[in-house]
């Protein structure tokens, strides 16, 4: 096979969605259908009490929760997919987000009886600024949620983008009947644990317990309202992350799962191309390309190694060859690479653009960083930093260990654990996080890998604004609304709140506050 046909086969993406939607469950099936597993309930451990796809680090095990993403990847219908999970709710971090980077479209799972919640809102949002095609299932059907079209708006209003629904339902929870197949023209009938039965539209007459149902004819004329007024299907447009096609169904009956997967599979992207210092690089460049987007350390704490995770963006990748870490210049020998399949550690002998895989880090790596061969010298463009909300003072307990604590953080920073900002005149350090595992990990790292233990004390949620001003008058700020330094002198402020920040805002328009959201 060619490089462009292994290429070509690719589907790698994410599946985002708030804590208990159901992302597990609709993971299950997938690695079902692709064989990958026998039985359900053997992702997650945190629930059922069975094992968890990985418990390397000890902070995992003790918390019986994985800290960073892993990857899951199988063949189905002559594709090869690759998962990357997404960690959500306390385990959200900046890997949660830095996984965006790497993958080529999202799979959004929407509970039906919530809609839209806040923490994942964020998620959605930065899918959305960087132009990740979504495919939306709606999830839960069998309960009864809110109204479709109430969804279907909050979807547009709060992501700002198109839906097309792709299937609709007759009625929900006790009363669903089932999904009208809109491409296929037929009407998958819901039979509870039973296996779903197929009706194509032009024999539905046959059937006259569901077309004399009201709640069935009510999805009809739902139907031919958004035949008329819906926006209509546009591949792309989809690609071009302005519409989400949207898809209804269970994802614990099976409902509508398998149709949905195949529908994903067949629409979603292949690898394209990405930017670099030297233009555009195509996936199927002959020479190997890829960037590190997740560094995962102390998996072994006897070995203290680390993982760094790399996105194939060209080329072929083999097992024990020579690549180029461009940010140094230096060659390195790739001789231990793993690939990641659910909860067994595997050795990836090649692999190519959307597969991701795991290599051996004899601590050199930043995230971030490109590996090329041949005579290629490019850097992908760098990860943006993602805003950090959670903010805690930094000190070491013990004052003597003042150089270790300082190397330890340097170190820690630098390859994108957490980020770093200064207070204005005392130099103090305080970090910020996107979610309170980092922090986590930051302690049990510079403890185990820098043997200092450190203190944090939390100043709170803050909203972070760059700073941008003719001239910073320093007595303008104080403990409430914070002004720091960040790694590359950049001024930022640390509002208390919302009001604080619109207050200022008000009293000093001249000064200019940037949202470091809209940046990315
Ligand atoms: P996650 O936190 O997003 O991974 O969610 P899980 O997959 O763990 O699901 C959370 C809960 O919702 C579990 O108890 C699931 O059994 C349940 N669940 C998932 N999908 C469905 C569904 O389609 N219908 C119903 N009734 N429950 C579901």
């Amino acid at each position: 096979m060619t490089l462009q046909d292994e290429m070509k086969k690719r589907r790698t993406f994410a599946i985002i969605s708030h804590p208990d939607a159901g992302k597990t469950t609709m993971t299950e099936k997938l690695l079902l259908y692709g064989n990958l597993i026998r039985s359900a309930g053997t992702v997650k451990g945190k629930k059922s009490g069975k094992f968890a796809t990985s418990d390397w680090m000890e902070i995992e095990k003790q918390r019986g929760i994985s800290v960073t993403s892993s990857v899951m990847n199988f063949p189905y219908q002559g594709h090869q997919i690759n998962i990357l999970d997404t960690p959500g709710h306390e385990d959200f971090s900046e890997d949660t987000y830095r996984t965006l980077t790497a993958v080529d479209s999202v799979v959004m799972i929407i509970d039906s009886t919530k809609g839209i919640e806040a923490q994942t809102l964020k998620l959605f949002k930065v899918c959305r600024m960087r132009g990740i095609p979504i495919f939306t299932f709606i999830n839960k059907l069998d309960r009864e949620g809110k109204d479709p079209f109430e969804l279907l708006d909050e979807i547009e209003e709060v992501l700002d983008i198109q839906t097309c629904p792709m299937n609709w339902p007759a009625g929900m929870g006790k009363r669903f009947l089932g999904i009208f197949n809109r491409q296929k023209e037929e009407f998958v009938r819901y039979n509870g644990d039973e296996e779903e039965t197929i009706i194509p539209y032009t024999e539905l007459h046959a059937h006259s317990d569901l077309t004399e149902n009201a709640m069935f004819q009510d999805a009809k004329e739902e139907l031919a309202l958004l035949d008329e007024a819906g926006d209509n299907f546009s591949l792309d447009d989809v690609l071009a992350g302005e519409q989400t096609p949207v898809f209804f169904g269970s994802a614990l009956a099976p409902f509508g799962v398998e149709t949905f997967f195949n529908t994903f599979v067949s629409m979603a992207p292949a690898p394209g191309p990405r930017k670099s210092t030297e233009g555009v690089v195509s996936p199927d460049h002959p020479e190997f390309s890829g960037f590190i987007f997740k560094i995962q350390a102390n998996m072994n704490p006897a070995h203290r190694d680390r993982i760094a995770f790399v996105r194939v963006c060209s080329g072929k990748f083999e097992r024990g060859m020579e690549v180029k870490l461009s940010r140094t210049g230096k060659t390195i020998k790739l001789a231990q690479s793993q690939q990641f399949v659910a909860s067994s550690r595997g050795t990836v002998e090649e692999a190519y653009a959307g597969d991701i895989i795991g290599i051996y880090d004899p601590n050199i790596y930043r995230i971030g960083d490109t590996l090329v061969t041949g005579k290629d010298k490019f850097e992908y463009d760098e990860l943006p930093q993602f805003p950090p909300e959670l903010f805690k003072k930094v000190t070491a307990k013990n004052v003597m260990k003042a150089k270790q604590f300082k190397k330890g953080l340097e170190q820690l920073v630098q390859e994108g654990a957490i980020q770093l900002f200064k207070r204005h005149r005392t130099e103090s350090y305080i970090l910020g996080a996107v979610g309170e595992l980092q922090y986590e990990v930051f302690q049990y790292r510079m403890k185990n890998e820098y043997n200092v233990e450190v203190m944090l004390e939390s100043i709170g949620e803050r909203i972070p604004r760059w700073l941008q001003a003719e001239q910073i008058d320093e007595s303008l700020f104080d403990e409430g609304n914070l002004l720091v330094r960040d790694r590359e002198e950049n001024h930022l402020v640390l509002f208390r709140n919302e009001f604080a920040l619109n207050w200022f805002q008000e009293k000093h328009p001249d000064m200019k506050l940037i949202d470091l959201f809209e940046v990315n």
